[in-house]
């Protein structure tokens, strides 16, 4: 599959977590969680349509001011969510500063977070010097948090100590595939209008819909958009990255990232500690990589990427991965 997708953790494996998805043909990234985001140049900061913030802990989202400031001159909008608290955090910060000068701008900030049954929403606008603006809200008991045709982002609610964070799951509806040699059969030229084609499908839209089509010859078609689907396309299920940070080591919440992770392309989750080191674990709230890599197997994902490793591991870096991939690989020990 031609992935749709491009994770990147800003940090590496040791930094503050902050995972930049790539939107593959559309020019717009994601966001998991806001460490420290320095790496990232402002045209990157810029692409980003929405962060999902595991948990207001610093390492995940101190980096919340660097976006801030590349998005402040820019007429758009940004979308945060988070979990219970996040607006009154935001609130907080947002007002730590002077405002007086951006009555001109037009950047909007919305921030909703979710409560396990309900999905508050508060909008802050450049204008009107971030004052808090609360919105309706809705009731999001599936935790589906954020929908476009192209993607969308699932939570799920894990115990981290006495808070809660939140694990998501991005995956794309459905994936279409085109045809290279159909198109070249048919004497079409690739192009952005394959975009257009693949949204137009995902909208459902009728099949009669005529899209002007470039021909290798410098000629464009008229093709309804239904003959374009038997011919140069085909459908499979859709790509999911999950991404999993700051969890105790409990059943509860092992359950739940197997469910919210069944059959991840991807699954990037946190493994902080080794598993010798479990009683450690136990005692921050945190995932061993054992058990990470446990989990990815368990959940059938098909690739494995572990961060947020502790600095106590630094002398040897490749530990933990070691660890994490050969429990994701192998048989089930009798003692994990
Ligand atoms: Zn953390
Ligand atoms: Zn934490």
């Amino acid at each position: 599959m031609r992935s749709v997708f491009y994770p990147r953790l800003v940090n590496g494996a040791f930094g503050d977590p902050a995972l930049y998805i790539h939107l593959a043909h559309r020019g717009q990234a994601l966001l998991f969680d806001c460490g420290d985001l320095h790496a990232l140049t402002v045209r990157e900061l810029l692409k980003i349509r929405a962060v999902f913030i595991s948990h207001a802990h610093i390492d995940h989202l101190v980096g919340f001011d660097a976006l801030l400031r590349a998005f402040l001159y820019h007429d758009l909008n940004l979308q945060l969510f988070g979990p219970a608290g996040i607006i009154d955090q935001l609130a907080g910060r947002l007002a730590s500063y002077t405002w007086n000068l951006t009555a001109g701008f037009s950047f909007v900030l919305t921030v909703r977070e979710w409560r396990g049954d309900r999905l508050e929403e508060t909008v802050f606008r450049a204008q009107n010097g971030f004052a808090a603006e609360p919105q309706p809200g809705r009731d999001c008991r599936d935790g589906l948090l954020y929908e476009t045709p192209f993607c969308h982002v699932r939570a799920v609610r894990l115990e981290h100590g006495d808070i809660s964070s939140l694990a998501f799951a991005l995956e794309e509806p459905l994936h279409i595939a085109i045809h290279r040699d159909a198109l070249e059969q048919r004497g079409f030229l690739a192009g952005p209008w394959l975009g257009r084609f693949k949204d137009l499908v995902l909208q459902q839209a009728s099949g009669q819909t005529i899209m002007t089509v470039p021909l290798a010859d410098g000629d464009t078609e008229e093709v309804p958009l239904a003959e374009l689907v038997e011919n140069i396309a085909s459908t499979e299920r859709g790509m999911k990255v999950c991404y999993v940070t700051d969890a105790s080591p409990i059943s509860t919440n092992l359950r739940k990232i197997i469910d919210l992770a069944a059959a991840a392309h991807l699954l990037v989750i946190e493994a902080v500690f080794i598993h010798q080191d479990l009683p450690r674990a136990r005692l921050r709230n945190h995932l061993t990589a054992r058990i990470a890599g446990c989990l990815g197997r368990l959940a059938g994902a098909m690739r494995l990427r572990v961060f947020h490793h502790s600095p106590r591991y630094l002398d040897r870096p490749q530990l933990l991965d070691a660890e994490a991939q050969d429990a994701f690989l192998q048989k089930p020990k009798d003692d994990s």
